[in-house]
């Protein structure tokens, strides 16, 4: 079994399900007692908060370096960024090791193509949904990013930041982001991207107008096979 080292924190309550998720996929597949080999770096996101506001990315990607850097020591085979937005320094922390970083847009493109889903609507931060950096990784797998405009993109980086990273799941706001779903596929959307790691605490099929696919469950699964080898 391999060992995957977890950059998490960004926050816990996200951490939490790549822990759960991780454990349960190798648990099923080996039976028995198995569990997974993780070593996990839960980081006070307060200051990387700080540093987002501030636009300071370079020293964002130096400090995720750092834990991906102490990961690798640790003796991680591969690490992890888990959220979707860090992953706009992901190639500080990718150059700064010498394993593999599982980035969480390839784990998303894949199961995407697995679903014959080719126009995906975004959701996530700021960043995520009006930055190319996440859609052009996308795109390089053959999945188009559809973007939502910027008055959606404004709603639903509010509620990230003012409920769902704190924790804080309420109705008014899951009937929001249905709203901005239906919104996406009427810019032609086949399904829609949680591209934040809490948006599932939000929204599911159940709720969704469009197909879903989840940033979390398809990190995840990525992950638990990389474990599995
Ligand atoms: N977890 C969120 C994401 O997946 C936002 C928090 C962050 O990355 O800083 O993008």
């Amino acid at each position: 079994m391999k060992t995957i080292g977890i950059i998490g924190g960004m926050s816990y309550h996200s951490t939490v399900e790549y822990y759960m998720g991780i454990n349960n996929k190798v648990a099923e597949a080996l039976g028995g007692h198995a569990s997974a080999q993780i070593i996990l770096d839960s980081i006070n996101f307060q200051p990387i908060r700080d540093m987002q506001v501030a636009e300071a990315w370079d020293e964002a990607g130096q400090t995720l370096a750092g834990h991906g850097r102490r990961l690798e020591a640790a003796g991680a085979d591969a690490v992890a960024i888990g959220t979707n937005l860090m992953h706009k320094v992901a190639p500080a922390v990718e150059a700064a090791i010498g394993v593999p970083l599982i980035h969480i847009a390839d784990a998303v493109a894949a199961q995407a193509s697995r679903a014959g889903i080719e126009r995906l609507g975004v959701m996530g931060t700021s960043w995520v949904m009006r930055e190319n950096f996440y859609t052009d990784r996308l795109a390089s797998h053959g999945i188009t990013g559809v973007k939502a405009s910027d008055q959606d993109a404004d709603l639903v980086d509010g509620i990230i930041w003012s409920e769902l990273t704190r924790g804080v799941v309420t109705e008014s706001a899951r009937q929001k982001l249905v709203g901005v779903i239906e919104r996406l596929g009427q810019a032609g959307a086949e399904a829609v991207l949680l591209g934040c790691t809490e948006l599932d605490l939000s929204l599911s099929s159940d709720v969704s107008p469009l197909p879903v696919i989840d940033s979390t469950t398809s990190h995840i699964a990525l992950l638990a096979e990389f474990v599995l080898g």
